[in-house]
């Protein structure tokens, strides 16, 4: 276990030079305190948990003091906006402390989220208020606790800087930790700026420090390319399976080590609906829930553009090519196990759409249907479930075809049956509402109820005595709340 003080820095992103990002410092917000930190977290740093409570760790994350080796960078990138090309991004709001790396060996991005203007801040502040930066906190720990790959979080510090919205709030700052914090819009600035060096000096620090196995295929670069489209369409897989809609799906939020990252609108979903747009802001839909499988391989292809001076064109296209048939199976591989199913039939993907449809057609939620699928044998869970379907003929007949797919794959005990659907089926997931309710007691000064969901979530798979609430579908006022853009 480490002190704060102890953290070993290695700063190789910030060693590439000015070309990739600009020496800034933080802007300390007023009256820094800890609002959460994530004790897991801590341990990827080494980090004594006991530290968060010190003031000495709000004044660090709040922008006051700073590691004599960090060195605090903020990144240049660029990106497709919802299909558009911008020329140029970066952190506008965020920087890179430093690297540092652990025990394990493993080098850990320290990014602050909120930290005041950058080179890049265009017509922004520089700041995160305190709800998104709750969110993002809350968000990055929850998809971890449930197996889907995602960019981490320390902590949240509030502060009492006024920072204007719609309205008038509160400055906070989240400090994020990745393995990268390189997006495709980093290679989409250095290829549509036409600067073939840093592209190429860019390219070999991914693949050296991020895909060194790589390295010993004989096309390098290709093999890594398609371990970019694997990892994407794998986590992907996972949102679908798990009703997560990220909301803005621009090539700059697209992480190059295939993690979910840079949290806006994103929601869970509580009724089943493909359907559903996360983001106000959406007019099209264009990261609609069902979109966020197209969209995926189409930003895969905005960064294989970007490849185009080191892969050729036929090999880029060849791996594409790979991102569908690798969706799919980790997706129907996810899906089965949600449905306690062992084996796998050509028919199971039908299955599948078939519940779904049915979910969909009576707002069913996406979550406790699965959960209490496992909670008994399949003709007892099905009977309990069918109140829930306004197609009861549709359901039985569904249900019918269920029961029998279950029967062929054999016998098992329902407490094994239990055990190994309640591994894969959450009882506990980020819905909107609750993230509200945590926020508003937040924005009032009291911090208990973040954290007591955010411990919450950290189980998602167990449950736990007395935290009923959290397990419940959204009350009316909480279906449909607007998440504002402006965080
Ligand atoms: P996002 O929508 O958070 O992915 O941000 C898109 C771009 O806008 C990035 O370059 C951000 O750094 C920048 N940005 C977002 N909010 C702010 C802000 N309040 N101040 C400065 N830049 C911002
Ligand atoms: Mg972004």
């Amino acid at each position: 276990m480490k002190a704060l003080d102890e953290l070993t820095f290695d700063n190789r992103f910030a060693r590439l030079g000015d070309a990739f990002s600009t020496h800034v410092l933080p802007e300390p917000l007023d009256e820094p305190r800890l609002v959460v930190a994530s004790k897991a977290a801590m341990a990827l740093l080494d980090l004594d948990p006991a530290v968060a409570e010190t003031p000495v760790f709000a004044e660090l994350f709040g922008g006051h003091k700073l590691w004599a080796e960090a060195e605090p960078r903020a990144m240049v990138y660029s990106g497709h906006q919802f299909g558009g090309y911008t020329p140029q991004l970066g952190d506008g709001r965020g920087m890179l402390l430093g690297e540092v790396y652990n025990q394990a060996g493993e080098h850990w991005d320290l990014h602050l989220k909120g930290a005041g203007m950058t080179p890049y801040s265009r017509m922004g502040d520089g700041r995160a208020v305190l709800r998104s930066s709750i969110r993002e906190f809350l968000a990055s720990e929850a998809l971890h606790a449930l197996g889907i790959p995602s960019s981490r979080a320390l902590c949240v510090i509030g502060s009492s800087t006024p920072v204007w919205r719609e309205k008038q709030e509160r400055g906070a700052m989240v400090l994020r930790l990745a393995q990268s914090h390189i997006r495709f819009g980093h290679f989409e600035y250095f290829y549509y700026t036409k600067k073939p060096e840093q592209h190429a000096e860019l390219a070999e620090h991914v693949l050296n420090l991020h895909y060194p196995e790589c390295r010993e295929q004989p096309e390098p670069y290709l093999a890594m390319f398609r371990e970019i489209v694997e990892r994407n369409a794998e986590m992907i897989a996972k949102w679908q399976a798990y009703g997560f809609c990220h909301g803005v799906m621009n090539t700059d939020n697209m992480s190059i080590l295939g993690i979910t990252f840079d949290f806006g609108p994103f929601a869970f979903l509580d009724d089943f609906d493909a359907h559903f747009i996360c983001n106000h802001s959406d007019h099209e839909g264009r990261y609609s829930f069902s979109n966020q499988v197209p969209i995926g391989q189409w930003n895969l292809s905005a960064l294989a553009q970007a490849l185009t001076p080191f892969i050729s064109v036929d090999a880029l296209k060849e791996a594409l090519g790979l991102y569908l048939p690798f969706y799919q199976a980790h997706y129907l591989d996810l899906m089965r196990r949600r449905l306690g199913l062992i084996t796998a039939e050509d028919g199971d993907q039908k299955l599948v759409e078939g519940l779904l449809k049915l979910m969909q057609n009576s707002g069913v939620d996406y979550t406790l249907f699965f959960r209490r699928l496992g909670d008994e044998s399949p003709e007892l869970a099905v009977k309990r479930l069918r109140d829930d379907f306004v197609d009861l003929a549709g359901f039985d007949a569904w249900a019918e075809l269920y029961k029998a797919r279950v029967a062929r794959d054999g016998d098992d005990s329902q407490e094994q049956r239990r055990e190994r659907m309640h591994a894969v089926n959450p009882l506990y997931i980020l819905r909107n509402y609750l993230a509200q309710n945590a926020i508003a007691a937040a924005e009032a000064g009291d911090y208990s109820e973040v954290r007591r969901l955010h411990e919450v979530l950290s189980k998602p798979f167990e449950e736990q005595a007395g935290m009923e609430q959290y397990a419940q579908r959204p009350p009316d006022w909480g279906k449909h709340l607007e998440i504002s853009c402006s965080s």
